[in-house]
């Protein structure tokens, strides 16, 4: 395994006395590797060697570029167990998790693949007489992408493939709780045959390597995936000295249940978008959102559910809901736990750490029932296995509620009405809206991203994924063979 920074094609340890512990979430006596952290200094580093590979790869044909992907993506699919390995190791989520992210991201490798084929402009009729417009896309230059830990793989991914295949070299940091994972991706793109340079990984932390990329004037573009906190104060820096920046934060997702809602049906993807990675998705359904005439039906089924989870750790192919990420994840978890114990809401199941799982960071899949909207389990991001329980009457109360909070990522909602469905989809203050299937997910082709507090910027994955990495060029060619004096433009 390598366990040091990735720059212009070569691994190196930086010459830093601080590093980096990577322990495994589900076993803290487990320590996967050591990598020594890398400073302001490895940046400049990467971004010089980002910079001097640019004018190649600029000229690069897109569609080359995009086979570099291709081969990446069949290297991937070779070392899917590997990977998913290791993942789980350092990100706690159960194999069958891990394999299902590992394989999502190279869905995403290959759609970027393909975008190579397709780096389309638009032609334009013109006003002028014999004249020819159209618009092209050009890469921006070297661009910076820091990404959060709870996707490992697939996130790095999503970012790094858009950039590559618009013809960006690119400064990488990942999240310092899983730079094995991210490893992996530098090695799978190394053994595609990406040129030196195009692709560099710095592993430190968020204050050094985080800061020097959001302040650095060669990076022409930030994309960011992670915390509120951290995201807004970045999003105004490097909007200051002119980046192009896309933030992508938190969120607090909700499923709307209507009195004729198949509650099987809802009750199984409440069950998995609530506890499924440990309910450390950015999509995890968190607040359920139920008619009182189903509202005590439905808690029984997920109460049920709940208790049967298997929770262990994640290497273990019988496990089903494998850990929090860290020590400082589980105390803001069990915060929250007691945060809605004293505002009076209902603990139904859970709330504690199972016995039996002291070596990691383990908490049982836990549910709230009878909480208000002004309560803080209603309104904001947890992070783990807790879902909080609501009544409301009408759909219009139900959609207050779901709109009620500051975040903005993605719903669902279950019925069989058509007109409840549409009004929904029309009045929901979100970017991604499911019927009838959990708040989760997201696909290649399809944009992911929210609204409000959630994202600001373009949105990731799909076309919209690659424009963010583009700059649009507005072209006019005049024809006519005269003297033009440019009196109407
Ligand atoms: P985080 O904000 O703590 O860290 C994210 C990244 O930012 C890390 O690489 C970190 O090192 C870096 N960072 C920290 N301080 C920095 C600084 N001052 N300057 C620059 N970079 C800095 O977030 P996290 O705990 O890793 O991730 C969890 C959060 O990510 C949750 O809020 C979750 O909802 C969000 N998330 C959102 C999406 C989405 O698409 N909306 C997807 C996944 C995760």
């Amino acid at each position: 395994m390598h366990t040091g920074s990735y720059v212009n094609g070569t691994w190196y340890h930086p010459a830093s006395p601080e590093v980096l512990r990577n322990v495994n979430p589900a076993d803290t006596s487990d320590v996967i590797a050591e990598f020594p952290l890398a400073t302001a200094a490895d940046v400049t580093r990467a971004i010089e060697a980002a910079t001097a590979a640019w004018a190649g790869w600029r000229k690069t044909p897109a569609p080359e570029r995009g086979r570099v992907l291709w081969r990446a993506a069949d290297i991937a699919r070779r070392r899917v167990d590997e990977i998913a390995r290791t993942l789980t190791r350092e990100e706690g989520k159960v194999l069958k998790e891990a394999r299902g992210e590992v394989l999502k991201g190279i869905a995403v490798l290959e759609f970027y693949a393909g975008e190579g084929f397709r780096m389309h402009g638009k032609t334009l009729p013109a006003e002028s007489h014999d004249t020819f417009t159209y618009t092209l896309r050009q890469p921006l230059g070297v661009v910076g992408l820091i990404s959060p830990w709870n996707f490992p793989w697939a996130i790095p991914v999503w970012k790094s493939a858009p950039a590559i295949v618009a013809g960006n070299c690119v400064v990488f940091k990942p999240s310092e709780l899983v730079p094995a994972t991210a490893a992996l991706l530098a090695e799978v793109y190394e053994e595609a045959g990406m040129p030196p340079g195009v692709f560099n990984m710095v592993v430190g932390s968020g204050p050094e390597v985080g800061e020097a990329m959001v302040h650095a004037p060669e990076l022409r573009a930030i994309s960011f995936t992670g915390s509120n906190r951290v995201g807004q104060e970045l999003y105004v820096k490097a909007a200051r000295r002119g980046a192009k920046v896309t933030c992508e934060m938190g969120g607090k997702n909700a499923v709307i249940v209507m009195p004729d809602a198949d509650l099987d049906k809802a009750a199984t993807a409440i069950h998995g978008g609530a506890f499924g990675s440990t309910g450390q998705r950015c999509t995890a359904t968190s607040r359920v959102i139920a008619h009182p005439d189903v509202r005590q039906a439905l808690v029984d089924r997920l109460v049920a559910s709940a208790r049967q989870i298997k929770v262990g750790p994640g290497l273990d192919e019988t496990m089903e809901m494998g850990p929090s990420i860290s020590d400082r994840q589980w105390s803001t978890v069990m915060g929250y736990i007691d945060a809605g114990r004293q505002a009076g809401a209902r603990l139904l199941t859970g709330g504690t750490r199972p016995e039996h799982l002291a070596q990691g960071h383990f908490i049982e899949p836990t549910i709230f029932d009878g909480v208000d909207p002004d309560m803080r389990i209603f309104k904001e991001e947890i992070f783990g296995p807790v879902l909080s329980v609501a009544s409301a009457s009408s759909l219009d109360e139900a959609l207050r509620m779901a709109n009620g909070v500051e975040y903005g990522l993605t719903t669902s909602i279950f019925t069989q009405d058509i007109n409840a469905v549409m009004r929904f989809i029309e009045d929901v203050e979100v970017g991604m809206v499911h019927v009838n299937e959990p708040t989760v997910g997201g696909e290649a082709q399809l944009p992911f991203g929210g609204t409000k507090s959630t994202g600001v910027g373009e949105r990731e994955m799909a076309e919209e994924g690659l424009h963010f990495f583009t700059e649009l060029k507005t072209v006019f060619i005049n024809y006519s063979g005269k003297a033009e004096r440019s009196l109407t433009r």
